[in-house]
Protein backbone atom coordinates (compact mmCIF):
# COMPACT_ATOMS: atom_id res chain seq x y z
CA UNK A 1 0.00 0.00 0.00
CA UNK A 2 0.96 3.23 -1.26
CA UNK A 3 0.79 6.70 0.91
CA UNK A 4 -2.52 6.79 -0.77
CA UNK A 5 -5.48 4.66 0.41
CA UNK A 6 -8.23 4.75 2.99
CA UNK A 7 -7.70 3.89 6.46
CA UNK A 8 -8.81 0.08 6.74
CA UNK A 9 -11.43 -0.42 10.08
CA UNK A 10 -10.39 -4.17 10.20
CA UNK A 11 -6.17 -3.59 10.03
CA UNK A 12 -4.71 -5.12 13.29
CA UNK A 13 -4.31 -2.13 15.48
CA UNK A 14 -7.84 -1.23 15.12
CA UNK A 15 -8.80 -4.71 16.22
CA UNK A 16 -6.62 -4.29 19.08
CA UNK A 17 -7.79 -1.40 20.41
CA UNK A 18 -11.46 -2.76 19.52
CA UNK A 19 -10.09 -5.99 22.47
CA UNK A 20 -10.83 -8.29 19.47
CA UNK A 21 -7.58 -9.20 18.84
CA UNK A 22 -5.31 -9.86 21.97
CA UNK A 23 -2.18 -7.45 22.55
CA UNK A 24 0.39 -7.29 25.55
CA UNK A 25 0.25 -3.54 27.23
CA UNK A 26 2.81 -0.78 28.52
CA UNK A 27 0.87 1.81 28.92
CA UNK A 28 -2.43 3.41 28.04
CA UNK A 29 -3.84 7.23 28.92
CA UNK A 30 -6.95 9.23 27.29
CA UNK A 31 -5.91 9.16 23.77
CA UNK A 32 -2.57 6.62 23.28
CA UNK A 33 -1.90 3.05 23.99
CA UNK A 34 1.58 1.34 23.75
CA UNK A 35 1.98 -2.30 23.59
CA UNK A 36 4.56 -4.71 23.03
CA UNK A 37 5.45 -5.83 19.53
CA UNK A 38 4.47 -9.26 18.42
CA UNK A 39 7.49 -9.66 16.03
CA UNK A 40 10.37 -7.99 18.54
CA UNK A 41 13.46 -6.28 16.51
CA UNK A 42 15.05 -6.56 20.56
CA UNK A 43 14.05 -7.04 23.73
CA UNK A 44 11.54 -4.43 24.77
CA UNK A 45 10.13 -3.37 21.41
CA UNK A 46 7.51 -1.26 21.82
CA UNK A 47 4.58 0.71 19.86
CA UNK A 48 2.64 3.36 20.33
CA UNK A 49 -0.90 4.60 18.78
CA UNK A 50 -3.36 6.96 18.53
CA UNK A 51 -6.51 5.48 20.48
CA UNK A 52 -8.87 7.88 18.46
CA UNK A 53 -6.84 9.13 15.04
CA UNK A 54 -7.58 7.14 11.92
CA UNK A 55 -4.44 8.38 10.01
CA UNK A 56 -2.58 5.53 8.42
CA UNK A 57 0.80 7.51 8.33
CA UNK A 58 2.56 10.79 9.10
CA UNK A 59 1.25 12.88 6.79
CA UNK A 60 -2.35 11.92 7.77
CA UNK A 61 -2.09 12.51 11.38
CA UNK A 62 -3.93 14.69 13.13
CA UNK A 63 -1.09 17.24 14.64
CA UNK A 64 -2.76 16.87 18.23
CA UNK A 65 -2.93 13.07 17.99
CA UNK A 66 0.64 13.13 16.70
CA UNK A 67 1.99 15.60 19.22
CA UNK A 68 -0.37 12.99 22.27
CA UNK A 69 1.58 9.90 20.72
CA UNK A 70 5.46 11.10 20.85
CA UNK A 71 4.31 12.41 24.61
CA UNK A 72 3.49 8.62 25.07
CA UNK A 73 6.84 7.59 22.71
CA UNK A 74 9.12 9.58 25.59
CA UNK A 75 7.30 8.12 28.59
CA UNK A 76 7.61 4.98 27.15
CA UNK A 77 10.82 5.02 26.31
CA UNK A 78 12.09 6.17 29.71
CA UNK A 79 10.35 3.61 31.05
CA UNK A 80 12.48 1.34 28.81
CA UNK A 81 15.37 2.67 29.56
CA UNK A 82 14.80 2.07 33.25
CA UNK A 83 13.78 -1.30 33.14
CA UNK A 84 16.88 -2.56 30.68
CA UNK A 85 19.38 -0.28 30.65
CA UNK A 86 20.03 -0.32 26.61
CA UNK A 87 22.79 1.56 25.42
CA UNK A 88 20.72 3.49 22.71
CA UNK A 89 16.85 3.35 21.69
CA UNK A 90 15.55 3.37 18.45
CA UNK A 91 12.55 5.34 17.67
CA UNK A 92 11.12 4.48 14.34
CA UNK A 93 8.04 5.41 12.39
CA UNK A 94 7.32 4.08 8.86
CA UNK A 95 4.92 5.26 5.84
CA UNK A 96 4.22 3.50 2.81
CA UNK A 97 4.76 0.24 1.94
CA UNK A 98 8.12 1.00 0.36
CA UNK A 99 9.19 2.73 3.40
CA UNK A 100 8.59 -0.95 5.00
CA UNK A 101 5.06 0.17 6.64
CA UNK A 102 3.15 -3.17 7.41
CA UNK A 103 0.51 -2.01 9.52
CA UNK A 104 -1.60 1.16 8.10
CA UNK A 105 -2.79 2.76 11.26
CA UNK A 106 0.24 5.14 12.49
CA UNK A 107 2.24 3.67 14.95
CA UNK A 108 5.77 4.38 16.34
CA UNK A 109 8.54 1.83 17.17
CA UNK A 110 10.56 2.06 20.26
CA UNK A 111 13.21 -0.29 20.24
CA UNK A 112 15.76 -0.81 22.73
CA UNK A 113 19.41 -1.38 21.34
CA UNK A 114 22.63 -2.64 22.57
CA UNK A 115 26.36 -2.17 22.11
CA UNK A 116 27.05 -4.74 18.83
CA UNK A 117 23.25 -5.12 17.84
CA UNK A 118 22.90 -4.81 14.04
CA UNK A 119 21.70 -1.08 13.15
CA UNK A 120 18.41 -0.75 11.19
CA UNK A 121 14.86 -2.88 11.16
CA UNK A 122 15.64 -6.25 9.72
CA UNK A 123 12.22 -7.89 8.09
CA UNK A 124 9.30 -8.24 10.06
CA UNK A 125 9.51 -12.01 10.50
CA UNK A 126 12.68 -12.38 10.29
CA UNK A 127 13.31 -12.93 14.02
CA UNK A 128 9.90 -15.13 14.48
CA UNK A 129 6.74 -14.27 16.80
CA UNK A 130 7.76 -13.92 20.71
CA UNK A 131 6.11 -16.58 23.43
CA UNK A 132 3.61 -14.94 24.70
CA UNK A 133 4.51 -15.51 28.13
CA UNK A 134 8.09 -13.34 27.91
CA UNK A 135 6.29 -10.66 26.28
CA UNK A 136 3.71 -10.67 29.40
CA UNK A 137 7.25 -10.61 31.56
CA UNK A 138 9.04 -7.88 29.85
CA UNK A 139 5.68 -6.07 29.59
CA UNK A 140 5.48 -5.75 33.40
CA UNK A 141 8.89 -4.92 33.91
CA UNK A 142 8.41 -1.98 31.86
CA UNK A 143 5.04 -0.97 33.78
CA UNK A 144 6.78 -1.12 36.97
CA UNK A 145 8.92 1.80 35.45
CA UNK A 146 6.30 3.91 34.46
P1 LIG B 1 5.44 -1.42 10.41
O1 LIG B 1 6.32 -2.19 9.48
O2 LIG B 1 4.07 -1.25 9.85
O3 LIG B 1 6.07 -0.14 10.85
O4 LIG B 1 5.35 -2.28 11.73
C1 LIG B 1 4.27 -3.05 12.11
C2 LIG B 1 4.67 -3.79 13.36
O5 LIG B 1 3.53 -4.36 13.92
C3 LIG B 1 5.67 -4.92 13.11
O6 LIG B 1 6.84 -4.70 13.88
C4 LIG B 1 4.93 -6.17 13.52
O7 LIG B 1 5.75 -7.10 14.16
C5 LIG B 1 3.87 -5.61 14.45
N1 LIG B 1 2.65 -6.40 14.48
C6 LIG B 1 1.96 -6.90 13.43
N2 LIG B 1 0.86 -7.56 13.85
C7 LIG B 1 0.87 -7.47 15.20
C8 LIG B 1 -0.03 -7.96 16.22
O8 LIG B 1 -1.03 -8.61 15.97
N3 LIG B 1 0.30 -7.66 17.50
C9 LIG B 1 1.41 -6.93 17.83
N4 LIG B 1 1.63 -6.70 19.12
N5 LIG B 1 2.27 -6.45 16.90
C10 LIG B 1 1.99 -6.72 15.61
Amino acid sequence: MSLEGIYDEGNVFALILAGKIPSTPIYEDAHTYAFLDIQPQSKGHALVISKWSKARNILEIEPEALCQVMASVQKVATAIRKAFDPDGIHVAQFNGAPAGQTVFHLHVHIVPRWEGDAPGFSVHGQGGFADADALRALAQEIRAQL
